[in-house]
């Protein structure tokens, strides 16, 4: 232990996102002396939220939810005593098909729609793919193949034309069909669960909690500092910032891949090209609040080739109360896009001019003076796309250059990006930084 050998290690973190928070708790617990670095002025990074002055609970800035089996989460938050605060519910998602929206988010539900929609031999071979996902670990053998030509070639072409094609192309566009491996749709299909949670009071109580915690253990979070250089020296890491340098023992950064190639100049070539290897998707989020419902539904997966401005519509407040947010309800429209796309470039009321219209196809009576607020988000790196064969694509969270550690959502594969593998990732990656410093991980 770091007090036992009464050295006190320092580290830094760059990025207070969910990985920096729960790499900076275990390296705490282990007795070093750690300082997380956030350019935003709040914590939480692409879980964050927001809160207008008269609701009582945050909201997230990009539409969140929990799975039933986001263990890593669920043990941090157990740990930090907090289990009572998680809300389980069982919202319903539905997609777009046939002019209707229909329900596909359980199995019961699966069945009917493909007997409805398509016959027995469709449901038959939709099954045993959903039936063979759910119960194969060999994504290694997945990866080999294209999302698009392997689920073509079992589900069939009826199915995959009406309900996964359309999914695939909207979240990574047309031309990553002949990109996104199969593997990234296997880790959707094991992990997800019809049941979904959330934080009493938002994400961001949760990730405040979480932050004044650490910070009540002498975790230095500095907000609104962002770091512009990491260099190596002969007596450790050196984190620049506008407000000057500091020297660790070991460096970890939570920032995007492209980001840190430009933030790590010691970095060898090899390396940093890996880095700028990982493509991603951005996200354009709107958020509007209306003075009364628009449907009976969470989640509504829209096929972009039925003509709607985005990919999903979510009804947070299907999910949770409307109360918390002083009788709002709240819609998100959301969509990942190549950065760019026409709509990182419009205005908030350019996009609501864009996208109310399409309101009139959930709700017939839908009237523009429903609408309260809006607010509009936007991120460049939102969605890592996995290509064939990504395993051997993945830089490896030890960088080569010694006591610099890289964790990103681009590394959690084969595993999607979420909040639970960021826990993971950001506690791997502290009881690896720990290990090379010749420090125990903290018991769990
Ligand atoms: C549209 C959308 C929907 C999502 N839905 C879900 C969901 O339903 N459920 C779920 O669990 N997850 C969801 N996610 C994914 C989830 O938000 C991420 O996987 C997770 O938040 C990633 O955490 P992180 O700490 O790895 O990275 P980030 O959250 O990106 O944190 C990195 C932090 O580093 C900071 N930073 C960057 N550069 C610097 C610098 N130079 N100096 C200092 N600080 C810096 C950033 O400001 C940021 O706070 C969603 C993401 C998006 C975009």
């Amino acid at each position: 232990m770091a007090a036992s050998t009464g050295v006190i290690r320092r580290i830094a973190i760059v990025g207070a996102g969910v990985a920096g928070l729960a790499a900076a708790h275990d390296l705490q617990k282990a007795g070093c002396q750690v300082t997380v670095y956030e350019a935003a002025p709040q914590v939480g990074g692409l879980a964050a939220g927001f809160k207008a002055p008269h609701w009582d609970w945050t909201l997230e800035k990009f539409y969140h939810h929990w799975f039933a089996g986001d263990k890593d989460m669920f043990a941090l938050i157990g740990e930090l005593g907090w289990s009572d605060k998680v809300i389980f519910r069982r919202p319903w998602t539905v997609v777009y098909y046939k002019d209707k929206f229909q329900a596909l988010d359980s199995y019961v539900e699966a069945v009917k729609f493909t007997l409805r929609n398509f016959g027995l031999i469709d449901l038959v071979r939709f099954g045993g793919v959903g039936v063979y996902l759910k119960l194969t670990s060999n994504w290694k053998a997945l990866e080999k193949h294209t999302a698009d030509s392997w689920l073509r070639k079992w589900v069939g072409p009826r199915v995959y034309n009406a309900i996964w094609r359309p999914m695939l192309v909207g979240k990574f566009g047309e031309r990553n069909l002949e990109v996104v491996n199969a593997a990234w749709f296997w880790a959707r299909v094991k992990a997800r669960t019809t049941r979904l949670g959330s934080f009493e009071g938002g994400f961001q109580r949760f990730l405040d909690a979480l932050a004044d915690n650490l910070r009540g253990r002498n975790v230095d979070i500095r907000l609104d500092t962002a770091i512009t250089g990491i260099r190596r020296r002969d007596d450790g890491l050196t984190v620049e910032t506008d407000r000057g340098a500091e020297t660790y023992d070991a460096v970890i950064s939570t920032s995007s891949p492209a980001l840190m190639a430009k933030l790590a100049s010691d970095l060898p070539d090899s390396y940093s090209a890996a880095l700028r290897d990982l493509k991603s998707m951005g996200a354009v989020v709107l958020v509007v609040t209306l003075d009364r419902s628009l449907s009976p539904y969470y989640w509504h997966n829209l096929p972009k080739e039925a003509g709607f401005p985005f990919l999903a519509l979510v009804e947070h407040t299907n999910f949770m109360d409307r109360e918390h947010y002083g009788g709002d309800t709240i819609i998100y429209c959301g969509d990942y896009l190549e950065t760019d796309h026409e709509h990182f470039s419009l205005s908030k009321e350019q996009l609501l001019d864009k996208f109310l219209p399409a309101f009139k196809r959930f709700n017939a009576d839908f009237d523009r003076s429903w609408v309260k607020d809006a607010w509009l988000w936007k991120t460049a790196y939102a969605q890592p796309i996995p290509p064939v064969n990504h395993s051997t694509n993945i830089p490896p969270l030890r960088t080569p250059v010694p006591g610099l550690y890289f964790a990103s959502m681009s590394q959690v594969y084969p595993w999607d990006r979420g909040t639970n593998y960021a826990v993971e990732i950001g506690r791997r990656v502290a009881g690896m930084t720990l290990r090379d410093l010749g420090l125990n991980a903290p018991q769990r």
